[in-house]
């Protein structure tokens, strides 16, 4: 035998795919670490049906082995953890078995099922204030016909509305711009002390609203690659929701400080807190631990998922604690380096 030609067992244990092939008895010849992996079990040397246990997988490699054309069966395993595989069977000729290759579709089921929620949600949340709007324009135009006084008050909760559609949508396409751009690293050269100044400067107003001091402490200077606008926006939506959320505790904190090899802002409310089931979860799109609550404070349940791709783009990380009852600290890390 010519040691230089590859072998089918060569073949088969180069796939990226957990594979495996029988010959005619459906006795397996070779299966690669992937598929042994996956069966928790070494199945060469023994019929197919003693390590894979899916009848539909089964009879799809019997009508291979004896010469019927490729074919794929989808199935489900439940145990150690819920997943779910292709299983792909092509005859190798006749009389000399079949090859079966398993392809995971777990992650890929994953995203479609997440995208179809994503378009669900987004079209409910656009669907409430139009309903709302709908509903305040039948009145104008009937109860409220010759009540100039209810037409005005009418005529402002509109307003409000329609301004909730506008977060909304603005807040959706900021965040498919970002998807969009998540794999580009961003060339400009930001100093986030600067930046962080700047979004004190532009909350003044509102953290005076919220009768709530807002303060900056940093080491001078901090200077990154990145995109200014986007950081102006990382670091202006974690200071708004410490207004918004953690106002009661007075006093919200931005930090601007090198720690290492990393440049780190923080947002440090003496609010509420979070209890800590939310943390993992606030930065999936249209998380809310309250919705009532958020949306009462204008909420769109996207700013901290826009903040997470943000950060993602630059290569960083957030690092959110909290405590019940102490506060929250949100805490952007963006590599200083390379
Ligand atoms: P929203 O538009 O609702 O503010 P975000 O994505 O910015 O959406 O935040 C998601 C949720 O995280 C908020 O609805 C709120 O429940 C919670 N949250 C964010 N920041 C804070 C904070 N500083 N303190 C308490 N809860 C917060």
């Amino acid at each position: 035998m010519n040691q230089n030609v590859p072998q089918p067992a060569d073949l088969v244990h180069a796939m990226p795919d957990p594979a495996l092939v029988v010959d005619a008895q459906g006795v397996v010849a070779f299966a690669n670490e992937l598929a042994v992996e996956l069966l928790d079990t070494e199945p060469a040397r023994r019929h197919l049906s003693a390590s894979l246990r899916v009848p539909a997988v089964l009879e799809a490699v019997t009508a291979a082995i004896s010469g019927e054309g490729p074919g794929s069966v989808d199935y489900e395993i439940r145990v150690p953890v819920p997943r779910s595989f292709r299983a792909h069977v092509s005859c190798l000729g006749p009389g000399k078995g079949a090859l079966i290759v398993l392809r995971d579709l777990t992650r890929e089921q994953q995203i479609e099922r997440m995208r179809a929620d994503f378009v669900a949600n987004a079209s409910h949340e656009l669907r409430t204030p139009l309903a709302a709007l709908s509903g305040f324009l039948e009145t104008i135009q009937g109860a409220a016909k010759s009540d100039p006084k209810a037409q005005e008050k009418f005529l402002g909760l509109m307003k409000s509305q329609a301004e909730r559609m506008r977060r909304l949508i603005d807040d959706l396409l900021s965040l498919s711009r970002i998807e969009m751009n998540e794999h580009v690293r961003p060339s400009g050269e930001v100093d986030l002390n600067q930046v962080s100044a700047h979004v004190r400067d532009v909350l003044s107003g509102m953290a005076k609203d919220f009768d709530c001091e807002l303060t900056l402490e940093s080491d001078g200077p901090l200077t990154i690659a990145g995109s200014r606008d986007e950081l102006v926006q990382v670091i202006q939506n974690l200071a708004e929701n410490a207004l918004k959320y953690g106002s009661s505790g007075k006093r919200v904190e931005m930090v601007v400080h090198k720690n290492g090899e990393w440049a780190e802002v923080s947002v440090r409310d003496h609010g509420p807190g979070i209890s800590e089931q939310h943390i993992p979860r606030l930065t999936e799109r249209f998380y809310r631990v309250n919705v009532q609550d958020s949306r009462s404070r204008g909420g769109t349940g996207l700013g901290l998922a826009i903040v997470k791709h943000i950060v993602n783009r630059h290569r960083g990380r957030l690092v959110i604690t909290s405590e019940l009852g102490k506060g929250s600290t949100f805490m952007m890390k963006l590599p200083l380096k390379g």
